[in-house]
């Protein structure tokens, strides 16, 4: 199965409705497509109606933002239930997105970039991203790049840092939802380094496949994680045209056998509950 498991949409910082997605999807020739949302699951209802119309298969999921010391470990959770308690989890991350973007817009104001809320034009969970375009938008920067480059990336003048979920509290949420917890992007932020640690905190699965991991680097996630008896994912964490992190739909893939792999985990999960 053609399978692509990590992308984004308008729910959080991609530039495509899950419609679209879905349906670029489609042309693409993919058989499978995971929606990941940063912390938020608003993307999902429109995305798998639109699977079902265009005869692609959508797999939901999710990818929560959490930090370590002073680096930052994402991960996904695939077939999360919508529980009381995630939906809590996901509203408090929510506003603490909207609380952390209106004081780097306050901060830029301080800089002498005053900015309205209303452009940042976030239809879900806000992030730098949309700070970004913001700022490009004002004609304060020539793009999206130079705006993390100059005030957003970590330690610039308009950075705030973000709350501290925990990676192992991340994989206990998903998997208390009866989802099934996966790696992302290993390769991006040293995140491999937390493999062990997380596997012992339940972690199911590894984005071994993704456009920021070198072919060798790719191989050798690959290699590691089976050995642990990991599932083997993949995707390109595509954010749709125009945004500024550039991967292509289909640019990454997951191994054939893995979107069998997380229905069954995920089912086996839920059976226990
Ligand atoms: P946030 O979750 O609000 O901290 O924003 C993180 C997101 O910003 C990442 O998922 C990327 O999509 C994007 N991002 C981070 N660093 C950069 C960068 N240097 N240039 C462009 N986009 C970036
Ligand atoms: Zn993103
Ligand atoms: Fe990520
Ligand atoms: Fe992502």
């Amino acid at each position: 199965m053609t399978a692509d498991l990590h992308t984004h949409t308008t729910a959080s910082d991609g530039t495509m409705a899950p419609e679209e997605l879905v349906g670029r999807a489609a042309a693409a020739g993919l058989q499978a497509v995971g929606v990941t949302d940063h912390d938020s699951l608003a993307g999902l209802a429109a995305a798998i109606a639109a699977g079902f119309a265009a005869g692609v298969e959508v797999v939901p999921g999710v990818e929560l933002s959490c930090a370590v010391g002073r680096g930052e470990v994402h991960i996904l959770g695939y077939y999360p239930r919508p529980t009381p308690r995630l939906r809590r989890l996901l509203e408090e991350l929510a506003g603490s997105r909207e609380r952390r973007a209106r004081e780097m817009l306050d901060r830029l104001a301080a800089l002498g970039m005053p900015l309205e809320w209303e452009s940042l034009r976030a239809a879900g969970s806000v992030g730098r991203p949309h700070v970004a375009q913001a700022l490009a938008g004002a004609g304060y920067v020539a793009d999206a790049a130079e705006a993390f480059r100059r005030y957003l990336g970590r330690g610039g003048p308009a950075w705030v840092p973000r709350y501290k979920l925990t990676p192992a509290a991340a994989v206990a949420a998903v998997r208390e939802a009866g989802g099934v917890a996966v790696l992302a992007h290993p390769g991006v932020d040293g995140a491999f380094r937390h493999l062990g640690q997380l596997v012992e905190a339940g972690l199911q699965g590894i984005e071994a496949y993704h456009p920021r991991h070198p072919p060798r680097r790719c191989a050798e996630f690959d290699r590691r994680g089976r050995e642990l008896g990991l599932i083997i994912t993949g995707g390109s964490d595509c954010h749709g045209p125009g945004s500024p992190e550039a991967f292509v739909l289909g640019q990454a893939l997951a191994p054939p056998e893995a979107v069998e792999r997380l229905q069954a985990a995920a089912d086996d999960d839920k059976e226990g509950m």
